[in-house]
C-alpha cells in the first residue's frame, strides 16, 4: 500500500467524477420498476437450495425508525419518537420471515446477519431480543458467524449490548460522522465525542471484539483542521474499521439535504483536501486501507481477509462472511442470488400493505444475464482482491468498452493490464471505483450524464 503523499493531485482531480460504489452490479439505477417477482422465487429457491447446507446464508433486516433527522442522511428512514411502532414493525418482518420460509425446503443456516437502519438501537433491549428469537427460533447458526449492528452512540446502552451480545452480536458499527460541535449542529446530530467513547468502551468491556466507525468528509462546515481533530481523537480509541465516506450531496432525493445552506459546503478542492488529511492521519497511526473507503487495523478480519484474497462485498459493504445468498427483510432491503437482486417497497405504508397481503413486499429487481455475471465477477475481483484475468469468451465486448478506458488507466499509472487480466498498482487502490467504472457495461452503452445518480469518487 502506498503513502498518502504519492498520490498524484492532478488525477485526484481528473478521476473525480460521478461513479457507482459498486454494491451491486448493475447498479441500482439499472434495475427494474416491474420486478417479474415468479422469477425472484425460483432464484431464490434454487440458490437456497444449493448453498445452505454448504455455506450457510446471510440477513439483512432493515429497522427504519430514527428519533430525529440527520440532515445528511440519505438513508431509508421514518423519524418519529412513538415507540409503540416498534411492535407493528416486528409483527410485518414475522410475517416476512415466514412468507421466504414457506420456500425453504431446509432449516436455515444464518451465517451473516446484520441489523441495519434508520436506527437499530431506536428498538427496546427487549424488542431486538423478540425479533432475534423470531429469526433464529427453527434455525441453524452457523459456528462460523458473523452478526452485527448498527448503534447510534447517543442511545446505544448496556441493556442493548448485553442483550446482543447474549444472541451473538460480536461486531458494532457506530456512526460517528464528526465530533466538531458546529458541523454537528448544521447537520443536526448532536453527539459529544464523550456519547462515542463510552458507547465503544462499553461495546468492548462486554466483550465486542470488532468496532467500526462511520465518518463522513464534504459535510457543511467541515474545514482541514476540524477533521484532523476528528481523526485525532478517533485514533484514541482504535476502532478496528473506519469506513470514511465521502458526503453524498443529492438534494434531488434526500430532501432534509435541502435543508443545508449550500455556502457551508466545501468545494470540491476542499473536499479532496478533507480526504486526504483524514487518510493520512489513518495511515500514519497504523490503519491499512482495505479500498473504496474502508480501512482497517492489521489484526481486523477485514485486512486479513484482504491478505488471503477472501475479501467480498455485497450491500452491506466489505465483508469476510461470503455466502452467495443474501436476503434482506423490512422496507427498502435488498435480497440478491448470483443471477437475481429483488427491492422491497420503499414506504412503510406499501411494505405493510403487501405484508397483509400476504405477498413478498418485492417492488423492483434485476435478472442478470450471462453477460451481468461475468461483468459483475470482474467488479468484484477488483473491488476486492485488486486484480482479475479476463474470459476469451467476453473479449469481443471488453475490447470495444472496457480496454479503451483501461489504456488511459495504464497511461496514469493506476493499473498494468494484456488481454489476459488486470492488476492495480499502489496508486491504482485510490481510484478502485473508476477502474470498476471501466467494466460497467451498463454505464457505458448508455448515452447521457451520471452527475444525478452517482455521487462523486471523492
Ligand atoms: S443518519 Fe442514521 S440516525 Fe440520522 S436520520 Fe439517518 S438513519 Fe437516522
Amino acid at each position: 500500500m502506498m503513502n498518502v503523499e504519492t498520490i498524484n493531485p492532478l488525477l485526484i482531480r481528473k478521476y473525480n467524477q460521478s461513479v457507482p460504489r459498486y454494491t451491486s452490479y448493475p447498479t441500482v439505477p439499472f434495475w427494474q420498476d416491474e420486478v417479474d417477482v415468479a422469477s425472484w422465487k425460483q432464484s431464490f429457491q434454487k440458490h437456497f437450495n444449493e448453498q445452505n447446507y454448504e455455506n450457510g446464508i446471510s440477513l439483512y433486516i432493515h429497522l427504519p425508525f430514527c428519533e430525529s433527522l440527520c440532515t445528511y442522511c440519505g438513508c431509508n428512514k421514518k423519524i418519529t419518537t412513538n415507540h409503540k411502532v416498534e411492535d407493528e414493525y416486528l409483527l410485518a418482518i414475522e410475517e416476512e420471515w415466514k412468507l421466504y420460509r414457506k420456500l425453504m425446503q431446509q432449516t436455515p443456516v444464518i451465517r451473516a446477519l446484520h441489523l441495519g437502519g434508520g436506527t437499530p438501537t431506536f428498538f427496546s433491549p427487549f424488542n431486538l431480543r423478540r425479533l432475534l428469537d423470531i429469526i433464529l427460533k427453527k434455525s441453524i447458526v452457523h459456528p462460523d458467524h458473523e452478526f452485527s449492528i448498527e448503534g447510534h452512540p447517543n442511545n446505544t446502552t448496556v441493556e442493548h449490548l448485553k442483550v446482543l451480545y447474549s444472541l451473538g452480536f460480536r461486531r458494532i458499527s457506530y456512526g460517528v460522522q464528526d465530533n466538531d460541535p458546529e458541523v454537528q449542529r448544521l447537520i443536526n446530530r448532536i453527539q459529544p465525542f464523550e456519547n462515542v467513547k463510552k458507547a465503544t468502551e462499553t461495546a468492548r468491556s462486554i466483550g465486542f471484539n470488532s468496532v467500526n466507525f462511520d465518518l463522513i468528509y464534504g459535510l457543511p462546515g467541515q474545514t482541514t483542521a476540524s477533521i484532523e481533530r476528528t481523526m485525532n481523537q478517533v485514533i484514541t480509541i482504535k476502532p478496528d474499521r473506519i469506513a470514511f465516506y465521502s458526503y453524498a450531496h443529492v438534494p434531488w432525493t434526500s430532501r432534509g439535504q435541502r435543508l443545508f445552506d449550500e455556502t457551508n459546503l466545501p468545494s470540491a478542492e476542499e473536499k479532496i483536501q478533507l480526504y486526504l488529511t483524514g487518510r493520512e492521519l489513518l495511515m500514519t497511526n497504523g490503519y491499512v486501507e482495505i479500498g473504496m473507503d474502508h480501512f482497517a487495523l492489521p489484526h481486523d478480519e477485514l485486512c486479513k481477509a484482504k491478505e488471503n484474497g477472501e475479501l467480498y462485498r455485497n450491500f452491506m459493504g466489505y465483508t469476510t462472511r461470503h455466502t452467495r445468498l443474501l436476503l434482506g427483510l423490512g422496507v427498502s432491503s435488498i435480497s440478491a442470488t448470483p443471477d437475481a437482486f429483488a427491492q422491497n417497497e420503499k414506504t412503510l405504508h406499501e411494505y405493510y400493505a403487501s405484508i397483509r397481503e400476504g405477498k413478498l413486499a418485492v417492488t423492483r429487481g434485476y435478472l442478470l444475464t450471462e453477460e451481468d455475471i461475468e461483468f459483475h465477477k470482474y467488479i468484484l475481483d477488483i473491488s476486492c482482491q485488486g486484480q482479475t484475468n479476463f474470459d476469451e469468451k467476453n473479449l469481443r465486448v471488453l475490447r470495444e468498452y472496457t480496454f479503451p478506458r483501461l489504456q488511459a488507466l495504464e497511461k496514469d499509472g493506476l493499473i498494468e493490464w494484456n488481454e489476459k487480466g488486470l492488476k492495480l498498482k499502489p496508486q491504482g487502490y485510490f481510484f478502485i471505483r473508476n477502474i470498476c467504472h471501466a467494466f460497467d457495461l451498463k454505464l457505458l452503452q448508455q448515452a447521457g450524464t451520471t452527475e444525478k445518480v452517482f455521487s462523486k469518487g471523492i
